[in-house]
């Protein structure tokens, strides 16, 4: 799965550098912006998954900022305060932030807030929204923006490459494709790899549907693959 981002809003270099440093170890990409315009400028641009966004900042402020997030995404976003009243009057303002954190803070509470708030999201995502990249074919739900594919309620565990195969596929039911049709598609012709993956990759994706008692991917002989759910 891909690398989850964290785009950390805050003028306070020093403190931007510490957390950021705090959640590379923990295996999130990190973006830092140092003043409101240069955040929201990231922010259209990298689309993280989630923003810790300080109130006082130069240029414009983390309410600004927040607000401006909010008219296009739900991405959650904790705000940092440096002072308790401050924070008051800004969760009073309900201006959709997720979490509100005071500072001085412990960076490891933070980096736990965070992977809670990602935890959470995620799960939103899979279970209500984000239907519009949603694929559904006999018992299976593909999520592509995630490379997630769903059995009922099980998560199958796919590599990127098998869920690729996999979703192209399912993106074209019935429809018979040879393995070199399969190779040019889904691994294209500037990929290190060849053929011979492609009966590689069938047969594995094979055994982890079998775990669920599916057989959608069928040979035709002397023509290729297919999928089928009858
Ligand atoms: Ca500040």
């Amino acid at each position: 799965m891909e690398k989850q981002t964290v785009l950390i809003i805050e003028d306070e270099k020093e403190l931007a550098e510490i957390l950021g440093d705090y959640l590379e170890v923990e295996g999130y990409g990190v973006k830092i912006a140092f003043d409101g315009d240069a955040g929201l400028n990231y922010f259209n641009e990298i689309h993280p998954n989630l923003v810790l966004l300080d109130i006082m900042l130069p240029k414009l402020d983390g309410m600004s900022v927040c607000k401006r997030i909010r008219e296009t995404s739900e991405t959650p976003i904790i705000m940092l305060s440096a002072k308790s009243g401050e924070m008051d009057k800004v969760i009073s303002l309900g201006i959709g932030a997720d979490d509100y954190v005071t500072k001085p803070f412990s960076p490891l509470e933070l980096v736990a807030r965070v992977k809670a708030h990602l935890r959470r999201y995620e799960k939103i995502n899979l279970n209500t929204k984000s239907t519009r990249n949603e694929l559904k074919i006999g018992k299976l739900t593909f999520y592509k923006e995630s490379y997630v594919v769903l059995v009922n309620e099980d998560e199958i565990e796919l590599t990127t490459k098998e869920f690729e195969v996999l979703y192209f596929f399912a993106s074209h039911p019935n429809q018979v494709f040879s393995k070199e049709q399969l190779y040019e598609n889904i691994w294209g012709m500037n990929e290190f790899g060849d053929i011979s993956s492609v009966a590689v990759y069938v047969k594995r994706i094979r055994e982890k549907l079998n775990i669920y008692n599916i057989d959608y991917i069928k040979t035709v002989w002397g023509a290729g693959y297919k999928l089928s759910v009858s």
